[in-house]
């Protein structure tokens, strides 16, 4: 449980949250309804999202498959939009059909094949993912490389479980908001090439955090993922 006090305080932050979030597509020339707002939940506990969902949010992000889980079993009386946002492990694709809308993080092939091995038949028919995309080259491990992307998008393709809806980014950590503007744009740019080779649309773009979702949106970002501002600090995991 968290106190009244904490429940308020997340839906002001939440609130103004959203202000920003108008602010940002407003400057950006874009319609604020454009740019969805995802609140990474991760480390906060039900009570905390229960706070949020009472506030109006809808969509939460979750990165790791056990904690996800056991907060969506204990919150199964709230309408929400999954969305996993960590890293996929192949040894734990088993876990993840029919529990989220929307998995931001595939980042090899071999991926794919996991999780379409699992495919849900139940619930939707086809898993939507995002490929992750590593702009950063070697200082980062997490996402597929550039030159890699067409051939992890065409072997999605060739799933009929998955449904391929765009790229997503985890910038460095040690760039500035301002320093991780050319890689917003550069994910755009990834996603246009990409649309034209492939001759179909990738409407999503996921990028975008406590720090720099302003820049996110002025490069085009249709999702942002923002947990601090919305929940405070994480607390420190045990
Ligand atoms: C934790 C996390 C976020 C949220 O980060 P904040 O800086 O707390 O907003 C967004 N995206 C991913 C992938 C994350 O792991």
């Amino acid at each position: 449980m968290i106190s009244e006090h904490e429940a308020r305080a997340i839906g002001e932050r939440l609130a103004g949250t959203r202000d920003a979030i108008a602010d940002a597509a407003r400057r950006a020339g874009r319609a604020a309804e454009d740019v969805s707002l995802v609140a990474i939940s991760k480390f906060h506990p039900a009570g905390a999202v229960r706070a949020a969902y009472d506030a109006g949010q809808r969509q939460f992000g979750e990165n790791y498959i056990q904690e996800a889980l056991a907060k969506q079993d204990e919150l199964t009386d709230l309408d929400i939009s999954w969305h996993f946002t960590g890293k996929l492990q192949s040894n734990k694709a088993k876990f993840v059909p029919c529990r989220f809308d929307l998995i931001h993080t595939l980042e090899s092939p071999k991926l794919a094949q996991a999780l379409h091995k699992r495919l849900c038949a139940v619930a939707a028919p086809r898993q939507r993912v995002l490929l992750e995309v590593n702009l950063a080259g070697e200082e980062q491990k997490a996402g597929v490389m550039p030159e890699a992307l067409p051939a992890l998008a065409e072997a999605v393709l060739g799933y009929d479980s998955l449904e391929l809806a765009g790229l997503m980014l985890l910038p460095p950590f040690d760039l500035t908001p301002e320093q991780r503007r050319p890689l917003f744009a550069e994910l755009r740019r990834q996603r246009d090439a990409l649309e034209t080779r492939l001759n179909m649309t990738l409407p999503v773009l996921s990028m975008g955090m406590t720090d720099d979702f302003p820049q996110a949106i002025m490069e085009g970002a249709t999702i942002v993922r923002v947990g601090t501002r919305i929940f405070g600090p994480r607390p420190i995991k045990q």
